[in-house]
Parts: C-alpha cells; structure tokens; sequence
C-alpha cells in the first residue's frame, strides 16, 4: 500500500544582495541558521540555499567563474553580475549587480533538492529586497503551491511594503517569530510537541542551540552572537525596533561553542555580530575572555559591528589583546559635540580619546583599529566632518567612512523624510546608504570625493 509522503520538509534561503556595491566582510545569515538549528531538532528535514556564498563550488563548475578574491582574514570579494537598474534609480551613475551565485546555479539548486513542503527565507538590508522578490519568484515558478514565509530585518523594517510587494505568503517580524511554530504546525505534517519552542527557544538566547553551520560545505570564518539589543537608542539606528531589549548568553557556553567549532571544523576566526558586546563588561566580556584564554585555543576575533568607546578600559584592552581580537572597529560617528548629543550621546571625544590610547598602550598597532564616521547626518556640515577625520587621526588612527542610511521607524526618519521631501511610504530602495551622495541635501558628489580624498591620502 502507497503511504503518502509526511509533510515535513522545509527549504531556508538567503537571498541575493542587489546593489551598487557588496563586499563580503564576514557576512553569513546567522539568524536563518538558528532558525534550521531549532527546527531541525524538532523534525524538520532541512535543505538550504545561501545565494551569498562565496566558497560554493558549484558556483564555479557551473558557470565556468573562477573564485573571487580572498583576503587571509576571510573576507573577500562576491561573484557579481550586472542587472538592469530599478527604474528609479536609472540617473545614479553607477553599476547595478546582483551579487552572489548565479540564477542559474540557483534553479539547479532548487531542483536538485526534494520537493519543499514550506520555504522559509530570509531578509537583511530593506534595500536589497529585489533579490528576496527574485528568489520568490522562481520559488513559486518551479513550486507555485508551496507557501513561503518571508522573516528578517526587511521583514521587519518594512513590513507593508513586504506584504504589499514580495509575493510571499506569510510575514513575520522579528518580534513574532513565535508564531512560526504555530504557523508551520498548519502547513506541514510534524507532530512532533513544538510548544517549548514557542515557550522558549526564539526568545531565551541561552537555550539556542548551535547554529547550522553544518548546511555550508565550506567555511572560513564562523559568526556568533553573544548579547541581543543594545541599550543605547541613537537616533539613526534601528536595532531597538530588531531586539527590544538587551539579553545576554552565558559567557562560559559562548566560549564553549568557539571550542566546539574549532575543534569539529578547525575554524580560527570568529566574527562577532553583537550591538552591544562590551557593556555589562565585568559580568560579560571579561569572564567570557578570561574562558577564552584557559583554553588557549589560537583563534582570531573581529568586530565589523562597531565597538563602544566607553567600555574599552585597559583591562578590557589587554584581554582582548591576548585573546587575538585582530582588527578593531571603534564606534565614533562624529566628534561634533552637539551632534554626539543630539543622537543619543552613546561617545563623546574624551572617552573615544581614552579608548584609543588604552588600545594603543596595550600593543594594538594603529593600522589595526579604525574608527567609523558616519557622514550625511542631518545638521553635519563638510566642516564638521572634516574637523571629525582630523580628530580621528589626530588619535592616531584612521578613519573608516561610513555613509548614512536612512531607516523607517528610526528617531531621525520623520525628519529624514521631511528634508528629502520624500512622500511616504518611501520605496526601501530609497534606503541605500550608496545613494547618500546622490541625493542628500546636507552632503553633495563633489564633497563625498573630496572627504574620501583626504583620507586616502592620510597614512599611519
Ligand atoms: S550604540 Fe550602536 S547598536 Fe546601539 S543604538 Fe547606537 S548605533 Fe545602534
């Protein structure tokens, strides 16, 4: 007798990146990995498709792509293809590409797998969404009964627009991530009991297991996260709309998963994720450091997410010398006080002053730490940015531009909004920190070039 096939299979995706520019500086899709790891213990069968992955080498016998440069760190360039631009974006003057595998490795990919019963995909920058509505368009090509779910930060950020637009079934924010449970119990056949996942598991970071690293046939690096939120609420940043609340893992169990990955992959660089890595220091950074280093386990850390100033106190410096953070990302923004004020006073030029020269003293060498400027704030005249880069080198240091990009539901937006004299709902695409050049009102073309001159020619 024919028994019908159990409806258990899930498919996760991580889209492609659309955009003018992309650089892989260590980004992996860290929450969609914890979501398989969470299903998969309760019954699932999970396949997965990371259309960002640099190291798939079907990528490569497909298409005949030789792989893109690596650097030694792990970070490296992704496999780019140019695509015809949004029509609103048709004056920037820039090539627009898809980044990552190829569609067509990406529909082989689709048939090689079995029959999903429910795709789950994933979403990061708001901007990047033409690459989530690809991905659900050759899903319901090949599978047009199969129901999507669509989560992640553009999920979250832009709820409607992903509602109104992207073609998936289901949408869920960050916050209602508890409703997956009950969502997939109507859409596949798993009995097996999911209400401690409800109870627990997307909500107590302490009870996650390890993410599913496993899905990847290659890995240089690993992402972790250690703390969820922040406490700090700057005005331009939307990670309080993401966690709202600040929660931390147990230092000794990170430290135990870093071992754990070393020893089951030989992974040596482990790439921090965290809003808010060194606040609650003596409860969190330092015992999870001071584990690290009985274990002695040679590995490297980075930090691409800023660090905060405040907290980098000398001991703090040391053990992150010893325990081999590698290259240091220091949170500064912008050394006009009024503005440090006026976007929720999380640095002020004393305490950057003091972190830098504790790092220094320490043994960090000066080209290793870079400190972010954030350029294209409302107010933040060229002046005030130059006098900033000085600041920083002056310290030092170099300084790392990083251009402002705007975000629904952030304390600046409305005012955002009003100074571009944008109509809401403004198109995501609107959002991309590549076009701050081209459109801000505070910040023009030739005052862009002419601040990224001056720190290219700046040597340490
Ligand atoms: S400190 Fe950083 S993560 Fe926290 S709110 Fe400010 S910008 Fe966001």
């Amino acid at each position: 007798m024919n028994k019908s096939r159990k409806k258990n299979r899930l498919l996760l995706i991580n889209p492609w990146i659309y955009d003018f520019t992309a650089y892989d500086f260590w980004s992996k899709p860290l929450g969609i990995l914890y979501v398989a790891a969470i299903l998969r213990k309760k019954g699932f069968d999970i396949d997965f498709i990371d259309c960002m992955d640099r190291l798939d080498t079907s990528l490569f016998k497909k298409t005949g792509n030789i792989p893109t440069k690596k650097n030694k760190d792990g970070s490296g360039s992704f496999h780019k293809e140019k695509v015809t631009k949004p029509e609103s974006l048709k004056h920037i003057p820039r090539n627009y590409c898809r980044y990552g595998i190829g569609e067509a490795v990406f529909e082989e990919k689709i048939q090689q797998f079995p029959k999903p019963d429910v795709v789950l995909i994933t979403s990061i920058m708001t901007y990047w969404y033409p690459g989530v509505f690809r991905v659900i368009a050759l899903i319901k090509k090949y599978y047009p009964d199969c129901p999507v779910i669509l989560g992640g930060i553009y999920a979250t950020l832009c709820t409607d627009h992903a509602a109104n637009f992207s073609g998936a079934d289901y949408i869920l924010k960050n916050s209602q991530l508890n409703q997956l449970i009950p969502l997939l119990q109507g859409l596949t056949d798993n009995s097996n009991n999911l209400n401690d996942l409800k109870n627990n598991h997307f909500h107590n970071l302490n009870c996650f297991p390890y993410p599913a690293w496993d899905l990847y046939n290659a890995l240089d690096y690993i992402c972790l996260i250690t703390s969820r939120g922040c406490t700090f609420r700057c005005t331009y940043c939307a990670s309080h709309i993401l966690n709202s609340k600040l929660e931390f893992r147990n230092p000794e169990q990170v430290a135990e998963e870093i071992a754990y990955w070393k020893e089951l992959k030989g992974i040596d660089k482990f790439v921090f994720y965290d809003d808010a890595l060194l606040v609650n220091s003596e409860n969190h950074i330092i015992p999870f450091l001071n584990e690290i280093k009985k274990k002695n386990l040679n590995i490297n850390f980075y930090t691409p997410n800023a660090l905060h100033v405040r907290y980098i106190t000398q001991p703090v410096a040391k053990l992150m010398l010893e325990c081999g953070f590698e290259k240091i990302w220091l949170g500064f923004e912008t050394a006009d006080s009024e503005l440090q004020r006026k976007t929720g006073n999380k640095v002020n030029n004393a305490s950057f002053t003091k972190a830098v020269k504790n790092l220094l003293k320490e043994g960090f060498p000066p080209e290793k730490i870079r400190a972010y400027l954030l350029i294209g704030l409302p107010d933040e005249s060229l002046q005030s940015i130059i006098e900033s880069i000085k600041v920083v080198m002056d310290n030092g240091i170099k300084p790392y531009l990083a251009k402002y990009s705007p975000i629904p539901g952030t304390k600046m937006w409305k005012e955002i909004v009003r100074e571009y004299k944008w109509k809401e709902p403004v198109d995501p695409l609107w959002h991309n920190d590549a076009l701050m050049p081209y459109c801000s009102p505070y910040i023009n073309v030739e005052q862009y070039q002419q601040i990224k001159m001056i720190i290219q020619n700046f040597k340490l």
